[in-house]
């Protein structure tokens, strides 16, 4: 296995890995990004992010993550395409931190931003397991066009519920959303705009039973959590936007997590329990998810490394 040593590896290239690539490039540390198996992030699969500072007239998610990659790779980053599939972080104040990518080569960093960010959950009902990629998805950006004049489903009553649900409302005939309690999570205003379209139907306190069919989606037999009473509607999509799994599994065992797996951090700082080694977005932050608070702990986080590694030299001069 060929081994590469640099100063400043960040894995994931969502809105907190590139905003840490600009700062680490600009502050000389030449980062290395490995982007993962999602270049650019969940803002890659979302159409317009009306809430980022700088774009008065709103901006479509996969364009502003093209925009940060070429900000980064100004200064310097180097990105490549590539999973980080093992780690081994030392304890050491000053040690190496070793990555393997795509279990081929190894990476030997002096500094280590985690920014793998969150996956989408599904229920884990067999018959949606099933018919995964026969009609079910947890992505309307990417698979809405598929069920165009059709009658779908939608699960969840978080933002992403209500911003893909209103989503789906402009191109499919008639939209179905099960909240399973008896109000949203969603802001208000995403609530308002679900409520203002006459092609979305809001049920509360309704959960999927099971999702009907073989080869393809075909119905949902739903279930009241109150009255427990079932019902069945056809439909040909479900799309289930019922929140992310933090991207942690590799570093189980080498940085301390919460129960959900989220990395914590030091207070007001993005510092692991491994010296050297940061945590920035989603994957360290389960309380606000936004992609500006993610940009912004990715600056810290290079801040942060920087501090570090100068720290370290100081005390080698002295
Ligand atoms: P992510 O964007 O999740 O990126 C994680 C990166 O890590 C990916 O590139 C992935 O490939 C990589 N990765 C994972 N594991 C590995 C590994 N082992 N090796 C290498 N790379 C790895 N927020 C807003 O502020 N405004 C919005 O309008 C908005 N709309 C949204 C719409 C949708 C549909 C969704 C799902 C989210 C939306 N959000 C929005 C939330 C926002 O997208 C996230 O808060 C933000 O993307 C988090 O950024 P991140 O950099 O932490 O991680
Ligand atoms: P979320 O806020 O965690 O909401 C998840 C939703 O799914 C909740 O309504 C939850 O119900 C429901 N749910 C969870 N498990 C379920 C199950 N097994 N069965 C049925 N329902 C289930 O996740 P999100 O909506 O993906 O949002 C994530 C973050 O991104 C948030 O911070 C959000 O603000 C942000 N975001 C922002 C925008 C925007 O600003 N434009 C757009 C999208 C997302 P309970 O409420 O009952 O727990």
């Amino acid at each position: 296995m060929s081994v590469e040593r640099i100063k400043c590896l960040i894995i994931g290239s969502g809105p907190a890995g590139y905003t840490a690539a600009i700062y680490a490039s600009r502050a000389d540390l030449k980062p290395v990004m490995y982007t993962g198996m999602e270049p650019g992030g969940q803002l890659t699969t979302t159409t317009e992010v009306d809430n980022f500072p700088g774009y008065p007239e709103g901006i479509d998610g996969p364009t502003m993550m093209v925009q940060l990659q070429k900000q980064a790779e100004r200064f310097g980053t180097e990105v490549r395409i590539g999973m980080i599939t093992k780690v081994e972080f030392s304890s050491e104040i000053g040690g190496i931190h070793k990555a393997v990518v795509d279990n081929t080569t190894e990476i030997e960093a002096e500094t280590v931003i985690i920014s793998t960010g969150a996956t989408a959950r599904y229920l884990g009902l067999p018959s949606e397991q099933k018919l995964r990629g026969g009609g079910v998805s947890a992505c309307a950006v990417c698979d809405g066009f598929f069920y165009k004049k059709q009658n779908v489903a939608i699960v969840g009553g978080g933002d992403t519920a209500a911003e893909e649900a209103t989503y789906l409302a402009n191109i499919c005939e008639h939209v179905t959303m099960l909240v399973r309690k008896d109000e949203m999570r969603a802001s208000k205003a995403m609530q308002h705009r679900v409520n203002s379209r006459k092609n979305i139907t809001v049920l509360y306190n309704t959960e999927v039973d099971e999702v009907l069919g073989e080869q393809v989606v075909e119905g949902l037999r739903m279930i009241n959590s109150e009255t427990k009473e079932t019902s069945e509607i056809e439909i040909t999509g479900l799309f289930i936007a019922i929140g992310h799994k933090p991207n942690t599994d590799i570093f189980k065992g080498q940085l301390e997590m919460d129960e959900t797996g989220y990395i914590l951090t030091e207070a007001k700082s993005t510092k692991t329990a491994k010296p050297g080694v940061f945590a920035s977005g989603d994957v360290q932050d389960k309380e606000y998810r936004q992609a500006i608070t993610a940009a912004g702990s990715g600056c810290m986080a290079a801040l942060d490394a920087e501090r570090y590694l100068a720290s370290i030299e100081q005390e080698v001069e002295a």
